[in-house]
């Protein structure tokens, strides 16, 4: 397991830490090792999957763990799922790979009961609420590898340039430190991670939304969440028929 102390005795206080090297280094160690880990990884929608797992299967078993009850409304949650789960049976075939799916339960009025618990619904995106939101679903997944004997649990959201990986992964150390299973540290944004995430999507046309996914930065954002509605019913119906062809 790492510790994240004897990690911070590298750097000076105030320096950034270059998570992307430390996941190297552990690859390293893998195939030293002559190990293949199973690591199980969050994400909450297709895009940041795709870069991820390109580079992380060439290491190790995956799975992608699809907790997101932050996500509002339901049927874009639905729709963002189900893009996943599609991407990842496409990415399987085409590389001869053995990539999980799982979805976690979808619980938002626990997210939304909390938020406003803990007065974060004012929040700017970036700040307090998103670092809670990070934790909430580290935590789900951590306790997921828990349950299913996985060696490491992670997010592929580190990819995101709109998510802070300093913070993701401090807050990811900090769920290994209640769980009996190694967080994996990563900045996946790094070696042009994201560049090709999006050259993915389009090779794979996977749906890109244009909100995080909560209701307050939407809100904020001034996304039409009715329209998002009806446009995610319209692509859960066309699915569905398509499905029955
Ligand atoms: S960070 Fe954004 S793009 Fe990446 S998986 Fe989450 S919602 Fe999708
Ligand atoms: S903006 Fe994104 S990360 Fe932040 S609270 Fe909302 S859904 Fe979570």
């Amino acid at each position: 397991m790492f510790e994240i102390d004897e990690i911070l005795k590298k750097y000076n206080k105030d320096q950034k830490i270059n998570y992307d090297q430390i996941l190297l280094d552990v690859i390293k160690q893998w195939q030293k090792n002559n190990v293949k880990p199973k690591i199980i990884l969050h994400s909450c929608c297709a895009p940041c999957s795709t870069y991820v797992l390109e580079e992380m299967t060439k290491y190790a078993d995956i799975t992608i763990y699809f907790s997101n009850s932050n996500i509002h409304p339901k049927e874009e949650y639905q729709k963002r799922a189900l893009v996943q789960e599609e991407f990842i049976k496409k990415f399987n075939l085409e590389n001869h790979t053995n990539v999980l799916y799982i979805e976690d339960e979808y619980q938002p009025q626990n997210f939304i009961k909390d938020v406003y618990s803990k007065k974060l619904e004012e929040e700017k995106e970036g700040g307090a609420r998103c670092s809670f939101c990070f934790e909430m679903r580290l935590d789900r997944v951590a306790k997921k590898a828990v349950e299913l004997g996985y060696d490491y649990f992670g997010s592929a959201i580190t990819l995101s340039p709109h998510k802070n990986s300093q913070v993701i992964n401090a807050i990811g150390f900090d769920v290994q430190k209640i769980y009996d299973v190694s967080y994996l540290p990563t900045d996946f944004k790094k070696r042009g991670g994201y560049k090709r995430s999006v050259e993915l999507c389009n090779i794979y046309d996977i749906y890109r939304q244009c909100y995080c996914g909560c209701v307050f930065a939407a809100l904020d954002q001034g996304i039409d969440l009715k329209e998002t509605r009806r446009e995610a019913i319209q692509f859960l119906e066309e699915f569905n028929k398509k499905k029955e062809v």
